[in-house]
């Protein structure tokens, strides 16, 4: 048996005013062919995941092209180029495979196209035809549409926030596929979208309606079974969360209950509370009074993984206002002003303007204008992650410099991303076991390492492209009413 595999993930703020190219897409990586094997497997990722079923089941690989990444709305140019790559594998190998088994996100948007993954679908079937059997994992931020259902026999979720599951997922979605195949079953699958927003960060009690779905899946015996809560900073028509079913033929009849038991339990899913940036540092200053432990400080609504520019300066200009002792902040994305720490070198004083540059001011802040900051390191960026979400997986931040000003040491670099582990603050030179406070920008995934080490998590939500308070925004395309954020929705 031989499968196609391939990977291409989006997840898109359309809230933001800037565009995705090309280079921001693969601004984190990307990777070819052999690559592809060579770098994921082994790796805790959706890649990971079918190749280790591959090589578990005697399945031959053709691996073509993988990126993922999170940002404005994808120019159609990027689009079509990132197709034409893929495509031209799925093309030339035609008549080569027996299925094909792609990673892609769920709330992909385009200029040209709000449904990205069912456009990606419709040019693979194009080649394909409708007989090749498809097999497709996606991210519990996905916007699910019955057009993915459609043009995929077979959807396959991330359950787990942080994402610790891309492993499983993509095990699962090429394990069905070889079944399919084989003729063992036949791979469907169903959505019921819910009328309902969903911020990125999960509530406490979020993890009881992942328990009960998780045990329906198994005590039905079903390929899959995922609650979606969706990606509420796409606007778009298909912007909602969702519950899909996959299985064996008639077995996807199973949606309609589940997603009736998520709608009765929503207030138990959506918390759209929040404190602004000056609340959550007086927060942790209360704390450090009384508590010896760490106390990280997490900037929600400028999360880069969730499409915002990541130089947001809402949370560091708290930060420096309350000078808090042995305080640190890693990091924010200012290519500027690691280059002007890059030219003066290590040791030296400067001037600079921190952040604020990308979006407007009453989004993410103005830039911070700071005298007589000192360049503590200077890095080329580049670390092995620690993260169990990507454990030994290699990345970059791209030329990063450590800065002090009065007691805050922070780092600024120059690959725009979420921060997932210490890496960030490593490569500025800071030991975080000799700080009380640490502020960064990441929802969720940051706790997969930082749950165990700290003692206090403050989420901090003052404006921002990405933060917890929906009534932040202007909506102009969803479906309407939509919970929370209007009266009366019904189900
Ligand atoms: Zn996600």
């Amino acid at each position: 048996m031989k499968v196609l595999i391939g990977w291409f993930g989006h997840e898109t703020n359309t809230f933001s005013r800037r565009k995705t190219d090309f280079d921001l897409l693969i601004s984190q990586g990307c990777w070819y062919e052999k690559e592809i094997i060579d770098v994921f497997t082994g790796t805790p990722s959706y890649l990971g995941g079918m190749i280790k079923c591959a090589n578990e089941n005697n399945i031959e690989l053709i691996p073509t092209f993988g990126v993922e990444n999170a940002g404005p709305q994808l120019s159609d140019a990027c689009v079509e180029k990132t197709l034409n790559i893929l495509l031209s594998y799925v093309k030339d190998h035609l008549g080569e495979y027996d299925g094909i088994c792609l990673g892609l996100h769920g709330a992909g948007v385009s200029e040209s196209h709000d449904d990205l993954e069912t456009y990606v679908l419709k040019r693979v079937r194009d080649i394909v035809g409708w007989e090749m059997p498809i097999t497709v994992t996606l991210d519990l931020h996905g916007n699910i549409s019955k057009g993915m259902c459609k043009h995929a026999n077979g959807l396959f979720g991330i359950k787990e926030n942080p994402h610790v599951d891309y492993e499983t997922t993509g095990y699962e979605a090429m394990d069905a596929l070889r079944r399919h195949i084989n003729g063992e079953i036949t791979v469907k699958t169903d959505v019921v979208p819910l009328p309902m927003l969903v911020p990125i960060t999960v509530t406490k009690d979020y993890h009881e309606v992942n328990e009960f779905i998780k045990k329906y899946k198994k005590d039905n015996n079903l390929l899959d079974l995922a609650f979606f809560p969706g990606f509420p900073y796409s606007d778009t028509p298909i912007t909602q969360a969702s519950v899909f079913v996959t299985g064996d033929g008639d077995q996807i009849a199973h949606v309609k209950k589940v997603a009736s038991y998520v709608w009765d339990n929503r207030e138990l899913i959506v918390n759209i509370d929040a404190l602004d940036a000056n609340e959550a540092v007086e927060k942790a200053s209360e704390f450090t009074k009384e508590n010896g432990g760490l106390c990280v400080i997490n900037e929600e609504a400028d999360n880069p993984g969730a499409g915002t520019p990541g130089d947001g300066t809402f949370l560091i200009e708290s930060m420096i206002k309350a000078n808090l002792e042995d305080s640190a902040f890693a990091y924010l994305y200012d290519p500027e002003t690691v280059r002007r720490a890059h030219e003066a070198g290590v040791g030296e004083l400067i001037d600079i303007e921190l952040g604020g540059k990308i979006e407007e001011e009453e989004i993410h802040g103005k830039p911070l204008k700071l005298s007589g900051v000192q360049i503590r390191t200077l890095s080329d960026g580049n670390f092995i992650a620690t993260t169990p979400l990507m454990k030994n997986i290699p990345g970059s931040f791209g030329p990063t410099a450590g800065l002090r000003y009065k007691n805050v040491d922070f780092v600024v670099a120059s690959v725009q991303n979420q921060t997932y582990d210490d890496r960030a603050f490593v490569v500025g030179g800071i030991d975080i076991s000799q700080k009380k406070v640490i502020g960064l920008k990441s929802s969720q995934h940051f706790k997969a390492f930082y749950k165990a080490l700290s003692e206090k998590i403050i989420p901090a939500n003052p404006m921002g492209l990405s933060t917890r308070n929906l009534n932040l925004f202007s909506y102009d395309t969803i479906v309407r009413p939509m919970y929370p954020i209007d009266e009366n929705v019904e189900f």
